[in-house]
């Protein structure tokens, strides 16, 4: 896939001096892959042509999947809420069809389900523990996706990999019947079931659980093993795959497309990244001035209540904290003006010309009403995700911008969050354990949940809003949108989050 990606790009001088070992990629040969199973095991590279933005965008949209999985693990939720939870997630970003389903775009998606598998193999193969990590959530996603796979299909898939087992034929079965029934534990009175038999090294849990019959070295295994089977097997195939890959990868940094890519993504392992969406303004529903921000700010998220809080306290802000804050209030809809007057009243105790002279302009300037660069076309800067707050650097003594469940000390987090009016016990102590596994974006998620427990419950129960429009908040701005919608359930409708419908008007 990459040296496909690269191929036209590459340098004709740079080809000539590549070293011979790496010529293997100057000279490889591409084509599309026919996808005969809904199931991969991702035992062959892809070789075909995708853009760099395929690239990026397929690994994001596998990695918002994974991250859900991994959500999913930490709030301790059983393998059926998981699959109720995980079914819209993977519809929407990683949707992949069976064979009946005639869908046209059938095989885009197993190509993209298929690179996108590759892209974050390159980008989480660096460390030991990302290795893991990724091998774990890809294993929950193989097994996810594998037991819900159409019965017909699966034994395809089953029969098609290169697991060297093989079925027990009806005069074996005949003559070890018994014992076969005895050694796995059958209890099925008739003699519809099978078995298969393979070297008993492949299934050494299952010899040492006693659920085997073993005859000439071979162990023969009744088929409701098969599953967890093959799921080890994906899970052995990928780690030793990753192993590889590892190897591979200090020939990643001398592609000055692909590294900072993957540097993106492995770095998208701490909260996977959220754009901004301009639907996260609640400007369309509500008129958002200064003087409502004191009002709206119970419906922030904890690293913008903290600010507000600091410049209620001091009337001031430091850069970061006001660039943070700034942007946070664009997106949720304030406007130049209105946002002026905002930092106008609460620097209280400056002066008009210092206030000029110092502070207008940035605010200004992050509206894109002046400067260059990011504001070339008069957008000014998008408010930041949580992945940008949770992977800048920290702030130092004084400076209150960035994620307050990751730059606070876990007491001084606690206390922060009693200050904000979170007092359940249990809901604080899940946010140590959260934030000492530093799944920051987790606790935060766990916070609100708790927040907006009975309205989460009345739009699940009544099907008001789209599984997709509860998924993990990874952006303060959908934290707030969400919130605020939450709270306001019945005065707006579902066209106002985004959705379907009209969009209403409601006064604040
Ligand atoms: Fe803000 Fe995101 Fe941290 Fe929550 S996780 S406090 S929304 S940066």
């Amino acid at each position: 896939m990459l040296a496909a990606t690269a191929a036209p790009r590459i340098d004709a001088k740079r080809r000539v001096v590549l070293d011979h070992r790496k010529r293997q990629f100057a000279q490889a040969q591409w084509a599309e892959q026919d996808y005969t199973h809904r199931m991969n095991f991702y035992t062959i590279p892809p070789t075909g042509d995708i853009t760099l933005e395929q690239f990026e965008e397929w690994g994001i949209a596998r990695l918002k999947v994974l991250a859900e999985l991994e959500a999913c693990q930490s709030r301790n939720r059983t393998p059926a809420e998981t699959e109720e939870y995980m079914r819209p997630v993977m519809e929407k970003h990683m949707r992949l069809s069976s064979n009946r389903s005639n869908n046209s775009e059938r095989d885009m998606e197993r190509k993209k389900d298929h690179y996108s598998h590759w892209t974050l193999r390159l980008a989480f193969s660096g460390t030991a523990d990302l290795r893991q990590r990724f091998a774990r959530l890809e294993t929950q996603l193989f097994k996810l996706r594998f037991q819900h796979d159409d019965g017909k299909e699966r034994k395809e898939f089953i029969t098609s990999l290169p697991m060297s087992w093989e079925t027990v034929s009806d005069e074996e079965k005949k003559l070890w019947l018994e014992e076969l029934k005895a050694a796995t534990n059958s209890n099925n009175k008739t003699d519809e079931e099978s078995w298969f038999k393979v070297d008993w090294e492949k299934v050494p849990e299952l010899v040492e659980r006693r659920q085997v019959l073993l005859k000439r070295g071979q162990a023969y295994v009744h088929v409701r093993e098969q599953t967890s089977m093959v799921v080890n097997e994906f899970s052995r195939t990928l780690e030793s795959g990753l192993e590889l890959a590892a190897r591979f990868l200090p020939r990643m940094d001398e592609d000055n497309r692909l590294a900072p890519i993957l540097h993106h993504l492995s770095q998208s392992f701490t909260a996977p990244d959220a754009g901004y969406s301009e639907e996260s303004s609640i400007g369309d529903m509500a008129s958002i001035s200064a003087a409502s921000i004191d009002g709206l700010s119970s419906h922030f998220p904890l690293c913008m209540q903290n600010l507000h809080r600091e410049l209620r306290k001091n009337s001031h802000l430091k850069h970061f904290g006001r660039l943070q804050y700034t942007l946070f209030l664009k997106g949720i809809g304030l406007n130049l003006q209105e946002c002026i007057v905002f930092w106008r009243k609460s620097f209280k105790l400056i002066a008009d010309d210092k206030f000029k002279s110092e502070y207008l302009y940035n605010i200004r300037h992050n509206y894109g009403e002046v400067g260059g660069d990011a504001n070339k076309r008069g957008r000014g800067y998008t408010p930041y995700s949580c992945q940008k707050l949770l992977t800048e650097a920290p702030p130092s003594a004084g400076q209150t911008h960035g994620c307050p469940y990751r730059t606070y000390s876990p007491d001084n987090l606690i206390t922060l969050l009693q200050h904000v009016g979170v007092s359940d016990r249990e809901v604080l102590r899940d946010v140590r354990e959260y934030v000492g596994k530093q799944r920051y974006h987790i606790a935060c998620n766990r916070v609100f949940e708790a927040a907006h427990k009975g309205e989460i419950k009345k739009v699940k129960d009544q099907s008001l809003w789209p599984a997709s429009e509860l998924d993990t908040i990874l952006h303060p701005n959908t934290y707030f949108k969400r919130s605020f919608l939450l709270k306001n359930l019945g005065k707006v409708q579902s066209g106002d989050i985004g959705v379907d419908g009209p969009t209403q008007q409601m006064s604040d």
